[in-house]
Order: C-alpha cells, then structure tokens, then sequence
C-alpha cells in the first residue's frame, strides 16, 4: 500500500480506530489500515475497502467478514466503516460498547470489543473527559457572562457593576 493511500485513510478517520472509536492518542501503538474485505475474500487495496483500526480490533477481526449475532445466532456480515453508520450499528453504555443491530452485535462479539483491558482503558478516557468538562464549566462560571456583550457597547458604567 503506498504512503499516500494510507495517509488518506488515516485523515478521513480523524485519529480514531473505525471500529471501537477509541483516539489513537491514547495508545502507545501506531493504528493499522484494515482491509475491511480482506484480501482473500477477493477484498481490493482501495480507499472504499481500508478503515482505520486499532491493534485491538485489528487483530480480532482479521481476515473475518461474517460472524453469528449472539442473540439470534444467524449469520450476518460485519460492520462495514465505509457503507455503514457507526450510531446505527453501535451505541456506548458507560465504557461498553453494544450492537444495536445484528451487524453491530456480530461486530462486537467477533472483535471484542469488551474486552476488560478495553473497558479499563475506556473508563479513564470517559473520567478524563469528565474532568475536562468540569474545568470548561468552572472557568464559565468563574469568568462569567461576556463583560463587553454588545448590551454593554456605548455605556461607561454598566448598572450592576460596582
Ligand atoms: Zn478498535
């Protein structure tokens, strides 16, 4: 695969594994370009066949393309990043990651995707979330409203300041 390819597929999926949607930030490993049809199954090297995936994913999925949805146990094709919608197919509660269709459960369960390392890392990446959140709400509420807002353009004493 030339640099260029990669560096493309790597651009579009905006530093996150395609699948699991953890940053690569995060992790100490580079992310990996998955072919989502693996090159045995007649998959091409073509930006509409590569996503993004984290070693985790990567690894799990291989050259899989199918998998059983646990709860009717037919056989469904996995999650396709190119084609599908992740929100439609996934959605996070707490740091787990669950199917919200048979594609998303059949995904989940092939990959791994709850794995407890995941979940682990998951939960201090949704803290420090949590913390960043609470520092934007403090400084708003330390800094206040805007002191110059336009309601304020053209007084030299706004009434309520001291
Ligand atoms: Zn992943």
């Amino acid at each position: 695969m030339n640099r260029e390819l990669a560096q493309t597929v790597r651009e579009g999926a905006g530093g996150r594994c395609e699948y699991c949607r953890i940053p690569q930030s995060t992790l100490p490993l580079p992310f990996q370009i998955d072919h989502i049809v693996a090159e045995k199954h007649g998959g091409q090297t073509v930006p509409g066949n590569l996503a993004l995936a984290c070693p985790h994913c990567n690894r799990y999925k291989g050259p899989n393309i199918a998998g059983l949805d646990p709860n009717s146990r037919q056989l469904v094709r996995l999650f396709h990043p190119r084609t599908d919608l992740w929100t439609e197919h996934f959605e996070f509660e707490g740091p787990r990651i669950l199917g919200r269709t048979a594609i998303g459960r059949a995904t989940v369960h092939v990959l791994a995707m709850n794995t407890d390392d995941l979940l682990l890392l998951r939960l201090e990446l949704l803290k420090k979330e949590e913390v960043f959140l609470r520092k934007i709400c403090r400084e708003t509420l330390r800094k206040g409203l805007p002191q110059s807002g336009p309601q304020w353009r053209g007084q030299s004493q706004p009434a309520n300041r001291a």
